[in-house]
């Protein structure tokens, strides 16, 4: 069975077309909203609404494991195990401070934990 265990194994898997694929098919599924601030019955759309101030763009949503791609490996395109969140609540999840390093790393917008 594939392990996605180091840094190395995970950044292969988030830049392989596999993942890529069902990133888009999750997010589509998903209507390019937040599961989590829908569940709160908030609204939070991947929007393309530049933020001058921020130098990129205002919401961003990435496509979560629900459970952890290094635990459940074998769910790692797994549709139930994967939702759309934005950032925020991404963060809030792994009680992480996200660093907005995008530019430094070509995928660092894509699912990162
Ligand atoms: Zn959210
Ligand atoms: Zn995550």
């Amino acid at each position: 069975m594939t392990e996605y265990k180091t840094k190395e194994q995970k950044r292969k898997f988030y830049n392989g077309s596999d993942w890529k694929k069902k990133r888009l098919e999750i997010k589509k599924r998903d209507n390019n909203e937040c599961q989590e601030c829908k569940r709160q019955g908030r609204v939070t759309l991947d929007t393309n609404e530049y933020s001058e101030k921020a130098k990129r763009k205002k919401i961003l949503l990435v496509v979560d494991h629900i459970k952890e791609l290094e635990d459940y490996p074998e769910l790692a395109l797994d549709d139930d195990n994967l939702e759309t969140l934005c950032v925020k609540c991404h963060n809030k999840k792994h009680g992480r401070v996200w660093k907005f390093v995008f530019k430094k790393n070509k995928w660092a917008d894509d699912e990162r934990w």
